[in-house]
C-alpha cells in the first residue's frame, strides 16, 4: 500500500469512527442554555397538567375546562391561583417570576390542582382553601411519588 493510499484510509476511517461514535455531536451547553431550557412554558404547563391529572386524580379533573397561564402574579403576591369562571371553564395561574424553572412550577401547579379538586368536592373549604381535604390531596400526590425530583 502506498502512502497516499494509508493517509486516504486512515481519513476514511476516522470519518467512520467519528460518524459511529459522535464525536462531533456532543452538544456544549452553558448554565444559561439549562437554565432557559428548564424555563416553564405554557405548553409545558399544560402537559404537567394532563400528566398529573391522569397519574394522581385519576383524570377526575376537567382537563378540556382547563387552561393554565403563566402571569406575573407579584402584584397580587401570589405563587399560584386558580379560578372558576361562571361558564364552568376553569384557569390555572403560574406565576412567572417565582418559578425560574419548569420543577418549581409544576409543583406549583399540583398545589393548584389539589384546590381545583376541593373545590369541585367541595370538601372542607375552610382555612383560607389549605383545608383538611387539601392536605389529604396533598399527601395523596406525594404518596404517590408526584413530588418526587420536586422538593
Ligand atoms: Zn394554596
Amino acid at each position: 500500500m502506498k502512502t497516499y493510499q494509508k493517509i486516504i484510509l486512515t481519513i476514511l476511517l476516522a470519518a467512520v469512527a467519528s460518524y459511529l461514535f459522535g464525536c462531533m455531536n456532543y452538544p456544549v451547553y452553558t448554565a444559561a442554555d439549562t437554565l432557559h431550557e428548564n424555563r416553564p412554558t405554557v405548553a409545558s404547563l399544560n402537559l404537567a397538567y394532563r400528566d398529573a391529572n391522569r397519574d394522581f386524580f385519576y383524570g377526575g379533573l376537567p382537563e378540556s375546562k382547563t387552561k393554565v397561564a403563566l402571569l406575573d402574579l407579584t402584584p397580587q403576591g401570589w405563587m399560584g391561583n386558580t379560578t372558576q369562571f361562571t361558564d364552568g371553564t376553569w384557569q390555572i395561574d403560574i406565576d412567572i417570576k417565582s418559578h425560574p424553572l419548569e420543577k418549581e412550577a409544576e409543583m406549583t401547579l399540583i398545589h393548584e390542582m389539589c384546590h381545583q379538586d376541593s373545590r369541585i368536592s367541595g370538601a372542607d373549604q375552610g382555612l383560607d382553601g389549605h383545608s383538611g381535604a387539601f392536605e389529604a390531596c396533598m399527601v395523596h400526590v406525594a404518596e404517590r411519588g408526584g413530588f418526587k425530583g420536586l422538593w
